[in-house]
């Protein structure tokens, strides 16, 4: 069986099961597909158009998060800055740095860096406060 989007002439759209293409040809000329909404046999197969709208919506769907996204990653972006403003930059050695200050082995204050997910794991075990930074593609610090 297949599934085919059909249209009428006055571009109702609707879908009707057949079991192969030529099942559909013989039925439309012999005037058996009509249009449930107004009875109309002048019945085509409307693949393409189900498709392109389909595609359109979605189009504004990414726009619309796009501007939304905008919005938000200048926000987070100027949080994350703020964030660092007041904190020392330590590099790859965050996990070390974060774990000494965590036991009292260095100076309470507010550090970032980089951690790998293993680091960050053990960190949050250890009981280590931490928090991930989000980044951004034209992040050059
Ligand atoms: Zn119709």
């Amino acid at each position: 069986m297949i599934r085919f989007s059909l249209a009428c002439e006055q571009d109702h759209e609707f879908e009707a099961w057949f079991r192969n293409n030529d099942d559909f040809d013989k039925q439309q000329k012999r005037k058996l597909v009509t249009c449930p909404q107004c009875g109309s046999t002048k019945v085509e197969k409307a693949l393409m158009a189900p498709a392109v709208s389909t595609g359109r919506k979605k189009a504004q769907m990414a726009l619309a998060m796009g501007e939304e996204q905008k919005r938000a990653m200048a926000q987070l972006k100027a949080l994350a800055e703020k964030v660092r403003q007041n904190a020392e930059y330590v590099g790859d050695k965050f996990a070390e740095e974060a774990r000494k200050i965590h036991f009292g082995e260095a100076e309470m204050r507010g550090i970032y860096g980089e951690a790998t997910l293993d680091q960050a794991k053990s960190l949050a075990e250890d009981g280590v406060e931490f928090m991930p930074l989000p980044t951004f593609p034209d992040d050059h610090n």
